[in-house]
């Protein structure tokens, strides 16, 4: 299969060929023909399997394929709502690269900056606006967004709106769009309140599943260290002395514990810096900017300043602390082995954490094997099999993974410069000790609003995904 086949258009194609990429993702395969026929979509998949170009392909083939007012000023055809401004500012530059060849303006609109330039651009016309739900909310209430030409709507991310907690302002967007128009909705998870929502945005939608979260799981080289919290500083120190590490992205699970991480690192001689939603966008961009032009050789992140992150030939995640919800464990190590390519991710376990990790090894149905180079390390003072139960600040499984962190972080694009996923580095080995009974494939079929809607939950809106709901959001659908 190639890009050709798939009906895509020569100033598409061209852009494609600048881009490096050779041949689609089982995503784009599937869903640039549905969105071509005008259908609308729900699209099961998360950031890495290639979904931004899975939507952006087709909407920009769309648009340009339409007549344009010729003199007359640009309105807003397309809407990508997205979670974060990494996000946004990702997919921006995606319609950008892949539009090189077409007319089409884009804009991407986000908080936690001056608004007078994103007014002023919104003034001079655009096609296709990108926008994160609470900054675009603003806008349309202050009479600076038009949206009754809209004909195409994408909203990406919708499981971690809901776990960030945007799904009410999500909620009156779409309140506002024009009732006649093509929807596509994306979200790597379908929890019941998600599926209510696809159900009453989309119109006879056609689905489309890939299985990254368990599959990129597969492809990632994972390994663990069971270790003491005291520790965790010294194996750090020792797996970074590997120099063959280029980069390598570290996670913590407060911004407090980054900064730390940070200023360990820096203490020892190593380029570190943190990401996290106490520091400035421009902060928090230069730091991006850092790492991925390797000035910076490590940078260390909470979950939701790295959402969405997207770093080419990034080779290394690093997990200093195990998050509490086993799919963010998930989401972490899929910011290595983007579409297709692969990588390692190193996990250090402390006491209090055994119980996130069984969580983990549930959802994902892999084992994760113990890493054998300890260095100097002793063994760790717990039984590994039992751990600790956490105290109550780090055992709430339903806490909210944006919580205070509303606005989430910037991130800044590899864009035009991206180079094809597929030619990254090979990793050593995969783990492939995963159940065959939960090898799924990919499917395309019809979905009747209702049945996407099937699900009897009473939870509000701003609840986090519930746990293991790939497996069984996909188990049902095959
Ligand atoms: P996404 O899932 O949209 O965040 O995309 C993940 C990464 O895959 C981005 O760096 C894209 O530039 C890259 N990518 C998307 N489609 C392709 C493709 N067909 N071939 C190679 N790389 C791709």
């Amino acid at each position: 299969m190639n890009f050709e086949s798939l009906g895509l258009i020569e100033p598409i194609l061209k852009a494609l060929q600048k881009e490096g990429y050779e041949k689609p993702t089982p995503i784009q395969e599937q869903a640039i023909p549905i969105v071509l026929n005008g259908r609308d979509l729900l699209g099961c998949a998360q950031t890495g399997t290639g979904k931004t170009a899975a939507f952006a392909l087709p909407v920009i083939q769309l648009l340009h394929q339409k007549q344009q007012p010729q003199n007359g000023k640009r309105v807003i055809q397309a809407l990508v709502l997205t979670p974060t401004r990494e996000l946004a500012i990702q997919i921006e530059e995606s319609f950008k690269a892949y539009g090189n060849f077409t007319k089409l303006q884009n804009l991407v609109i986000f908080g936690g900056v001056g608004q007078f330039p994103q007014t002023q651009a919104l003034k001079r016309g655009v096609d296709v606006l990108i926008a994160t739900p609470g900054r675009l909310l603003d806008l349309m209430n202050q009479g600076f967004v038009d949206l009754k030409h809209l004909e195409i709507f994408i909203l990406d991310e919708a499981d971690r709106m809901l776990d960030m907690g945007f799904i009410h302002d999500v909620k009156k967007v779409i309140a506002k769009l024009p009732q006649k128009r093509q929807s596509l909705f994306f979200s790597a998870t379908m929890p019941p309140e998600i599926q209510r929502l696809s159900s009453t945005i989309l119109t006879n939608p056609l689905k489309v599943e890939v299985t990254p979260p368990a599959t990129t799981a597969e492809k990632i080289n994972q390994s663990i260290y069971y270790l003491d919290k005291a520790d965790k500083k010294t194996m750090l120190l020792h797996v970074l002395s590997d120099h063959t590490i280029e980069r390598a992205l570290v996670f913590t699970r407060t911004k407090h514990g980054a900064n730390k991480v940070v200023k360990d690192l820096q203490s020892k001689g190593i380029t570190a810096e943190a990401i996290h939603g106490n520091k400035s966008q421009n902060a928090r961009q230069l730091a991006l900017k850092n790492f991925k032009n390797k000035a910076t050789r490590v940078l260390v992140a909470t979950d939701i300043a790295a959402r969405g992150i997207d770093v080419d030939d990034l080779t290394h995640v690093i997990n200093y602390e195990i998050p509490n919800v086993a799919e963010t464990y998930v989401h972490r190590i899929g910011r290595t082995g983007r579409a297709g390519a692969s990588g390692i991710a190193i996990s250090f376990c402390e006491a209090e954490e055994v119980s996130y990790i069984k969580d983990i090894q549930k959802l994902t149905g892999l084992i994760i094997p113990q890493g054998e180079d300890r260095g100097q390390l002793p063994k760790p003072s717990f039984d590994i099999t039992k751990g600790v139960p956490a105290p109550p600040e780090h055992s709430g499984r339903g806490q909210r993974q944006g919580q205070g962190q509303r606005h989430g972080a910037p991130r800044q694009g590899g864009g035009g410069g991206r180079k094809p996923n597929n030619h990254r580095g090979q990793h050593s080995r995969s783990n492939d000790n995963r159940p065959k009974s939960d090898q799924r494939t990919s499917n395309v079929r019809s979905e009747s609003p209702s049945s996407a809607a099937s699900g009897n939950s009473s939870s509000a809106g701003d609840n986090p995904p519930k746990k293991k709901s790939w497996s069984s959001f996909f188990k049902r659908s095959n």
